[in-house]
């Protein structure tokens, strides 16, 4: 091979056909990369002609954000300058919404964002090599497994109950002196199923209090039933608990980023320091700004979402189609092997939903047109779920 042949040849490149077996050493990425799963976001819906097509697979909210966030974030010029980087004003906003002090609240790139910046400050290995471990449901927020996997650590997934709930007794039974993470997903994405406080008291009550217990609250919003375990209620009584908020789903903001931690003084400054700079832009900032100061209008839309939520839970029980007790923007269907199927009957009507491969679809609430195709759809779809 002369030089210039060799000097094509770049680490990573496909050699040509029949060419000789590439010895060029390629970077090479952790080990643990090859062992995580993809994530599948919810994928757009097909064009079918003579129908308007609806986005029902990733959870967002349908009727996007209040009109002051658009006014709020229009004449944004600012682009060249970098954000401000701790949050501040946003942070009093929250804290004065919550009731909170500011200095606990830390932002991230959605909620996202600020479970990275959690994992990244308390999972990793331990002195002896072997890697922490994070307790969490399964199914659980499929990004999950690939966030702990990034941070070094080990997942230690707990299957649900069969009504798609957590099954806390066998998370408590599942930590040991390697866990420092557990993840509570309330309500649970993709199954639907919320905890109640009085479940969340007993699972902290058993839960050794070096342990941090995340409260995964992405729907929070959208619960309706008085028994539910409110995050913010439970991070004041606990030092160990971090709550998750986002402006993603209630707040329409998805597109934008922007999400947060709540917890006490002995958590935060390592989130903080966990936090990569400039991760949250200006623009994601002043339009979560306006959503707060405009959330009687935000809780209008979500109430519309939950209106839909009623009538579509309604629908399916006329339908004789069992579901997991929903409080979020979703329900999980138990297709099993009849899910392709149906997410292939989706498709062609227009409408995306997610599908998880033969165990389920997950279906959003949206517009109500689409909700009533969907319903449609359901009834003539000859395989009901089970539960
Ligand atoms: N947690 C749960 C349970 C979710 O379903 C999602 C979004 N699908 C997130 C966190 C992350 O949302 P974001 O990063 O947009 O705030």
């Amino acid at each position: 091979m002369s030089t210039s042949d060799a000097a094509q040849i770049q680490a990573g490149d496909t050699p040509a056909p029949g060419a000789p077996a590439a010895t060029t050493p390629a970077p090479r990425p952790r080990p643990a990369l090859s062992r995580l799963p993809r994530y599948v976001a919810g994928q757009p819906p097909v064009v079918v002609e003579g129908l308007t097509p609806y986005k029902l697979s990733s959870n967002e909210n349908p009727f996007g954000p209040v009109p002051a966030v658009r006014e709020a974030i229009a004449g944004w010029d600012a682009v060249h300058r970098y954000p401000e980087t701790t949050s501040a004003e946003l942070r009093e906003v929250v804290g004065e919404h919550l009731g909170v002090p500011p200095e606990d609240v830390v932002t991230g790139a959605g909620s996202l964002g600020a479970l990275n910046q959690l994992l990244g400050a308390f999972v990793g290995t331990a002195a002896d090599g072997t890697p922490d471990e994070v307790v969490h449901a399964w199914r659980s927020f499929e990004a999950y497994p690939i966030s702990i996997g990034l941070s070094g650590g080990r997942g230690v997934p707990v299957p649900n109950r069969r009504d798609g709930s957590h099954d806390l007794e066998a998370m408590a039974a599942a930590v040991t002196d390697r866990t420092k993470v557990v993840l509570l997903c309330t309500p649970n994405n993709p199954t639907g199923p919320s905890l109640t406080t009085a479940q969340v008291e007993e699972f902290l009550a058993a839960v050794p209090r070096d342990v941090v217990v995340v409260v995964d609250e992405a729907y929070q919003e959208f619960q309706r039933r008085d028994d539910l375990v409110d995050g913010i209620e439970t991070y004041r009584r606990h030092a160990n608990v971090v709550v998750l908020r986002t402006f993603s789903k209630a707040h329409g903001l998805a597109g934008l980023r922007i999400g947060y931690s709540v917890a006490g003084q002995g958590i935060t400054p390592y989130l903080r320091q966990a936090a990569p700079a400039f991760s949250v832009t200006d623009l994601a900032q002043r339009a979560a700004i306006a959503s707060l100061r405009h959330i009687d209008q935000v809780a209008e839309r979500v109430q519309r979402v939950v209106d839909e939520r009623v009538r579509v839970l309604a629908g399916l029980e006329d339908l004789g189609w069992p579901h997991p007790e929903t409080q979020a923007n979703f329900v999980w269907l138990d297709l099993g092997e009849h899910s392709g199927r149906f997410a292939e009957l989706c498709d062609t009507h227009a409408l995306s939903v997610r599908r998880f491969g033969d165990e389920g679809v997950r279906v959003t609430f949206g517009e109500p047109e689409a909700n009533t195709r969907f319903l449609e759809l359901c009834a003539r779809f000859p395989h009901p779920p089970v539960l």
